[in-house]
């Protein structure tokens, strides 16, 4: 089949003549129509932060934001239909660790991923579990298919912000994961306040519906919060922008008892006065991929209009051309794209 295969650090190669995959008991062989390629995707191909391919790994297809149709059911499958178009959800946890058997499966030890230590769907087909694939609404489309992948950390980002009917939510940072967040807070019953430093994201982050919108290179939040916020600063901030100091802002920025869900990842240490945390009754706490449940919800969220996904597809390219026109157009600077879609529908 034909296939992005990552071969090692910056070695992605379009090749024609992959192995076809073939389904063990329990899964489905999917032809894939799109997978969307996200910045995990771009450091993964250049840096192998995983750790993959330092570990001796074998050559891997990337797409961890992917959706299919069944193509061939495994023995005992009997919930998917040959002809049923799918999204991927693309976490597999193994059910028997310690944090699984806790209920706390994000954390799960085992855990396997479609498009990181499993192939994924950057190629013609692939193979994943029954249970793991979700049958996609009449009203959603398969070029919003992939996009449930970063609506699902937006979900599970707001379940556990604890966020209430009402109450004034801040999102630090409107890349996809932001934007899909704004508007889950917003299906939440929260008034949502967007922050970021790109004029073109926050143009859309008002189109979506957010109350507010603060470039950070025009005015301090800091400053400005307070006076949308009955003075208290808001309820509720959930910090996707993984950029130097914006966990460090979201901690300082919310209100006294207010909650800050850190969701990006900054390489950099930020500095806390932990004791303003404790005077103020502040929680701070990580929220990382998504949870059981969590994708169905982003699914339904989708297909029910809640959460719109269309303005954050930015080009949709076949998989032949995915190197140079999805892969190498997401290096360049200043690159105008949230998402691009590869595959050939
Ligand atoms: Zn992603
Ligand atoms: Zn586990």
């Amino acid at each position: 089949m034909k296939a992005l295969v990552l071969h090692g650090k910056n070695d992605l190669r379009y090749e024609t003549d992959y192995p076809d995959p073939t389904p063990a008991p329990g899964e489905v062989l999917l032809r894939m129509t799109y997978s969307s390629i996200c910045q995990t995707d771009i450091e993964v191909w250049q840096h192998d932060p995983f750790g993959l391919f330092a570990r001796g790994g074998g050559p891997r297809i990337q797409g961890h934001e992917a959706a299919g149709v069944v193509a061939e059911l495994g023995e005992g499958v009997s919930t998917l239909q040959v002809g049923d178009r799918v999204a991927v959800e693309n976490v597999r946890t193994c059910g028997t660790c310690f944090f699984c058997r806790k209920g706390r499966s994000t954390l799960c030890e085992n855990g396997r991923n479609f498009g990181f230590s499993d192939n994924g769907g950057l190629a013609e087909f692939g193979v994943w579990p029954e249970s793991l694939c979700i049958k996609l609404p009449e009203s959603m489309s398969n070029e919003e298919a992939p996009l449930s992948e970063p609506t699902s950390v937006a979900v599970h980002a707001v379940m556990n912000s604890d966020v209430h009917v009402g109450d004034t939510a801040v999102v630090i940072g409107c890349g996809v994961v932001g934007l899909a967040t704004l508007q889950v807070l917003q299906a939440a019953g929260a008034r949502v306040i967007a922050i970021d430093t790109r004029a073109q994201s926050l143009e859309l982050a008002s189109k979506l519906g957010a109350a507010e919108t603060l470039n950070v290179g025009d005015v301090d939040p800091a400053e400005v919060l307070p006076g949308l916020t009955n003075g208290y600063g808001p309820d509720v901030i959930i910090e996707t922008a993984g950029a130097d100091r914006t966990a460090l802002n979201a901690v300082q920025w919310v209100r006294r008892g207010g909650r800050a869900v850190i969701v990006g990842f900054a390489s950099t240490p930020q500095e806390i006065l932990l004791s303003r945390t404790v005077g103020g009754e502040k929680t701070v706490m990580g929220s990382s991929a998504a949870g059981v449940g969590d994708y169905h919800r982003a699914v339904n969220l989708i297909a029910s209009g809640k959460v719109n996904v269309k303005p954050l597809i930015s080009a949709k390219v076949p998989l032949e051309r995915g190197i140079p026109d999805g892969f190498e157009r997401m290096l360049q600077p200043n690159k105008d794209v949230f998402r691009i879609l590869v595959g050939n529908g």
